[in-house]
């Protein structure tokens, strides 16, 4: 048994990515019936993933994925901006959101709690 879904505004956004923030973003769309059981999954999704992540430097659980700051990705920016066109994929990472910590790859814990 799954939940049915669909994803608003997906091509919008697909097609102008500048447009996302002016119109929140894509959007999860699911019955009214079966938000309260969405939520909770979602939240247990989040909870899961985000505790097996630690960051080596302040021991949060937090990252979130961020464009890489080098020249390229600059002058895609500026590219973009100029041209107010799609960028060519920018090179992201992934940062803690307490202490600004990067890395290519989530950090994760090196014990499992469940094993
Ligand atoms: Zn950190």
């Amino acid at each position: 048994m799954g939940i049915e879904c669909y994803l608003k505004d997906e091509y919008v956004v697909t097609i102008d990515p500048f447009l996302s923030n002016a119109i929140g973003g894509i959007k999860l769309m699911v019955r009214k019936s079966e938000e309260h059981n969405v939520r909770k999954l979602l939240r247990e999704m989040n909870a899961s993933s985000d505790s097996k992540l630690l960051c080596p430097q302040c021991g949060s659980h937090k990252f979130i994925l961020v464009p890489k700051r080098t020249t390229e990705n600059l002058l895609a920016a500026i590219t973009t901006w100029l041209f107010s066109a799609y960028a060519v994929s920018a090179e992201n990472v992934y940062q803690c959101t307490d202490c600004g910590y990067e890395s290519e790859t989530l950090p994760e814990a090196e014990t499992e709690p469940y094993n």
